[in-house]
């Protein structure tokens, strides 16, 4: 099929490169010209594993091309994505990356197939495909829905760091649509999935599924930092342990012919620094938000929120609480990505906790394997050294603050002079054991005083 992906970011640029590793003719049409010419040099302007090789082989071989030309690339295109932002801003989610997109895509849709699927890719708030996109595409062509036009919402559900396998493995794929011909069409479009679970529904409940299924994980991350923060003041209570026999539970790990099955969701029941990144942080406060137009509270998503928030100013707390006072110290942040395998560093919980730091005039030097030049774009406000050595942060700082879990993390103890200076985990990665002065977020401070006099 031809296809066209309005939008080359994370989703839009993984679709589109593995739309075209499964067989389709694939166009991805961006605003920013660097964006496009990378993309059309086979060079990917994401950090994402395993998306330079499929991207370069797509467009050696002329299945995928990049441009800003939405009028060309349209020309007998069969179906086309939008997967531009739907950031949140002043109180609800803004829709005007997705109408400017639907606007443009309007306009040019006399030179696409004769039916022709717009599809939305983009997380939206239900009504969003039906009542606001679908009104914009009959305005602005001369197509009637569902004779020469179909609508499709299509959710993504790909994490970054591991999008490629996410998406050529899905656990489900969702069509959003209200006609046949549109359900046909983008069916055919994941035909090479024959085996995944599909669920057809309305354009509504596809756009729902995804709000549901982000505010699930957020409300488990939130539940785990309720249970860490509490099990902290409890004397002797660690809750790593807490958690780790909970995830115990056969009915989350199941047992099978005598094998523990231990799924990924109870990576969600952990404790940290809080969530981060482009969706949750953005997601949930959006599905608030609708939902107060709906005369609706949701005091459980509420909550989930105002638990996150608190995080970054607990894990500075516990610096505080092993130096005294900040002002003056010198911190190591190691992480600024709001998640491993990724340089997005978009609600990174890194940009929090410097900001307190900064609150307390500490000096801050920084760390991270990919992420420094994002955070420098997107934190030129703040008064921050960035290193890519963590040897040179780890000699040049009275304390550490691991906050994001990137391997080369794990045997920091390793680097001569570590094991002895203060270090507050603030992912639970590292073994306490092998520091002299352990802080971790969810774990009493009474438990290692009780450990040394063992
Ligand atoms: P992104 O910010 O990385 O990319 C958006 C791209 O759209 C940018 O490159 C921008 O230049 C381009 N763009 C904006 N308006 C345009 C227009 N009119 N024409 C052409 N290009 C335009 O965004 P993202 O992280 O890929 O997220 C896209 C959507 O997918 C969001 O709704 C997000 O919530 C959802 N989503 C994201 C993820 C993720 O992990 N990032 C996962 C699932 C769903």
């Amino acid at each position: 099929m031809k296809i066209v992906i309005i939008g080359s970011g994370y989703v839009g640029l993984v679709s589109a490169a593995c739309f075209a590793k499964i067989g389709h003719n694939v166009i991805c049409v961006d605003a920013n010209p660097s964006v496009v010419s990378m993309i059309n040099s086979g060079l990917s302007p994401i950090h994402e594993k395993g998306l330079p090789e499929i991207l370069g082989e797509a467009v050696s071989s002329g299945s995928l091309k990049a441009t800003n030309d939405l009028s060309s690339a349209i020309i007998n295109a069969d179906i086309s994505m939008i997967s531009v932002g739907t950031p949140f801003s002043n109180g609800s989610i803004d829709l005007n990356y997705i109408t400017v997109a639907a606007e443009q895509l309007a306009k040019v849709l006399h030179m696409a197939a004769k039916y022709h699927v717009v599809c939305v890719k983009s997380t939206v708030i239900p009504g969003t495909t039906r009542d606001i996109v679908s009104p914009i595409l009959t305005k602005y062509s001369n197509r009637e829905l569902g004779v020469s036009l179909g609508v499709s919402m299509n959710p993504e559900f790909l994490s970054e760091g591991s999008a490629i396998d996410d998406f050529m493995q899905p656990d489900r794929i969702i069509i959003g649509a209200q006609d046949d011909l549109t359900v046909r069409l983008m069916s055919d479009l994941y035909s090479y999935f024959k085996d995944t679970d599909t669920i057809v529904t309305s354009l509504n409940s596809a756009e729902m599924i995804k709000y549901t299924s982000n505010a699930l994980l957020a409300t488990l991350i939130s539940f785990s930092n309720e249970i860490a923060n509490l099990s902290e003041d409890i004397d002797g209570v660690d809750a790593v342990d807490v958690l780790n026999a909970v995830h115990l539970d056969r009915r989350l790990s199941p047992l099978l012919l005598n094998e523990r099955i231990s799924p990924g969701i109870l990576s969600f029941l952990y404790p940290g620094t809080g969530y981060g990144g482009s969706c949750f942080p953005k997601d949930t406060k959006a599905l608030i938000s609708y939902s107060k137009t709906m005369g609706h509270n949701m005091n459980l998503l509420r909550s989930v929120v105002e638990t996150n928030v608190k995080q970054p100013s607990l894990t500075v707390g516990l610096a505080r609480k092993e130096l005294g006072k900040l002002d003056g110290k010198r911190v190591g942040i190691l992480g600024l990505a709001f998640k491993p395998g990724t340089d997005d560093v978009r609600e990174t919980p890194a940009k929090h906790i410097i900001e307190l730091l900064i609150k307390e005039n500490a000096q801050i030097l920084a760390h991270d394997p990919i992420a420094i030049e994002n955070m420098r774009e997107n934190t030129h406000h703040l008064d921050v050294e960035y290193s890519d050595d963590l040897n040179y942060v780890t000699a040049n700082v009275d304390i550490i603050i691991l906050v994001t879990s990137w391997p080369e993390y794990k045997k920091l103890h390793q680097i001569p002079g570590v094991s002895d200076m203060p270090i507050i985990d603030g992912r639970r990665y590292l073994n306490p054991k092998n520091f002299k002065k352990y802080r971790g977020i969810g774990r009493s401070t009474s438990l290692d005083q009780k450990l040394e006099k063992l």
